[in-house]
């Protein structure tokens, strides 16, 4: 099974809370993210971090849970529920990051997947 996915970055019609930024589509490997959330966050006063931080940061926070799976977050850093001040301090200072673990996992993942694809 090769691993693909489509992002779609949309309007936030939904009225989402500001920590939403992003969803997987349910029973796909499909990634949302709500625009105009991440724009949102980037203009509040909570963060120092613009807005391409954030997309970026949202983007590989998605990105990480279609190769760990849905609902697997940390307790600190990119996979972190919800960012706190801190985190978004970090992200504009590139230094928001994946545990040591989920990196380890996330390769071995596209090891796996690489495998695959290639044995078919
Ligand atoms: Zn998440």
């Amino acid at each position: 099974m090769a691993l693909t996915s489509t992002l779609h970055v949309c309007a936030d019609r939904l009225g989402l809370l500001t920590a939403v930024l992003c969803a997987a589509a349910a029973g796909s490997k499909d990634l949302v993210v709500f625009y105009e959330t991440v724009q949102a966050l980037a203009r509040s006063a909570i963060t120092l971090a613009d807005l391409p931080e954030i997309l970026g940061i949202t983007l590989a926070h998605e990105i990480g849970h279609l190769l760990l799976g849905p609902g697997r977050h940390s307790a600190t850093g990119l996979m972190r529920a919800d960012w706190s001040r801190g985190d978004l301090e970090d992200a504009a200072k590139g230094r928001l990051l994946f545990s040591k673990e989920h990196a380890r996992r996330m390769r071995a993942e596209l090891d796996e997947v690489t495998l695959r694809s290639e044995s078919r």
